[in-house]
């Protein structure tokens, strides 16, 4: 991994002047290479992009595509050259394919949601749900925040958690965590950055949990890598110990926590190793120490191929 996916303290430095606000701070979190930026995108302006739309088109028929047609959004990197003025546009164009592959898509989407999957994962923009799961609008329930954070008590979090076990009675609670996260690299440093301080206090809190495991990893990146999959390992707890999983464990549901892990590098998921479906599989969890924890990252699921 490039080095410069790291969001170092200078670099975070450098991109936040004191006359910026925090909503600027909470985006430079995040900044990444610049060299893979515009390739990343890149491949997502497919024919719904209205760059595109008016052109020749029409090999486009694979299934992936009919499947999911969310995963055929406009690139970012477009939208913001032309303003709100493209985003509209965009989206007609977008929503004119769709109607055009399944013209009841939106009405049945209007009768009511029936997502099996609840999906936790980071703000960053890098790591869209819908997108890189390849499912369209209604299949997935979510919530993001920086950098994945679960806390026992953020009423937003649990809000919608409520909502995904009890109402909409979902069968994975899924806890994203990524390599490359910004909310993770900054937890993992020493440098203020003012009231976001506040929310990676509860990273810093994970980080505290496994210092002297985490010390022995000497190359900085690496250890920002053990971070984000404790971190992630950690939400994933904290979802299986809040009241709503264990009330739903308790009469029966059948519903699972599962951990897993995205590399933005290369679109593609890794599995933590952690399936919960009941309150023995929390305990069994609880019961596993920081070195085993460590010594088991090895069987982490290659994102790299
Ligand atoms: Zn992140």
């Amino acid at each position: 991994m490039a080095a410069d996916t790291i969001h170092t303290k200078e670099t975070f430095t450098t991109t936040t002047s004191s006359t910026e606000n925090i909503t600027t701070q909470v985006q430079a979190l995040d900044i990444k290479n610049p060299h893979n930026h515009h390739q990343h995108h890149h491949h997502l302006l497919h024919k719904y992009n209205t760059t595109e739309t008016d052109e020749a088109d029409d090999d486009d028929d694979d299934s992936c595509c009919a499947r999911s047609p969310v995963t055929l959004g406009p690139s970012p990197s477009v939208a913001k050259e032309h303003g709100l003025a493209r985003l509209i546009k965009n989206n007609r164009a977008w929503s004119k394919a769709i109607k055009e592959r399944q013209p009841d898509f939106f009405e049945k989407c209007s009768q009511g949601q029936q997502p099996k999957v609840f999906w936790i994962g980071c703000s960053d923009s890098r790591v869209p749900e819908n997108e890189l799961l390849q499912l369209a609008p209604g299949e997935v329930f979510t919530h993001r925040n920086i950098a994945n954070v679960v806390v026992s008590t953020d009423l937003n979090c649990l809000s919608v958690l409520q909502y995904a076990v009890e109402v909409l009675k979902v069968e994975h609670v899924v806890v994203c965590g990524h390599y490359g996260c910004g909310g993770v690299a900054a937890a993992l440093g020493d440098h203020s950055y003012g009231l976001i301080d506040h929310w990676l206090g509860n990273i810093k809190e994970v980080k505290a949990q496994h210092q002297d495991n985490l010390d022995q990893i000497l190359d900085q990146e690496e250890k920002c890598r053990a971070l984000v999959e404790i971190n992630a390992r950690n939400s994933v707890l904290t979802v299986a110990k809040s009241p709503i999983m264990k009330a739903a464990w308790e009469r029966g549901q059948k519903v699972e926590i599962v951990g897993l892990v995205y590399d933005i590098q290369t679109g593609l998921l890794g599995e933590l190793g952690y399936h919960l479906k009941n309150v023995e599989d929390l305990k069994a969890q609880l019961s596993v120490d920081s070195s085993t924890l460590f010594a088991a990252r090895d069987t982490i699921a290659n994102t790299r191929s």
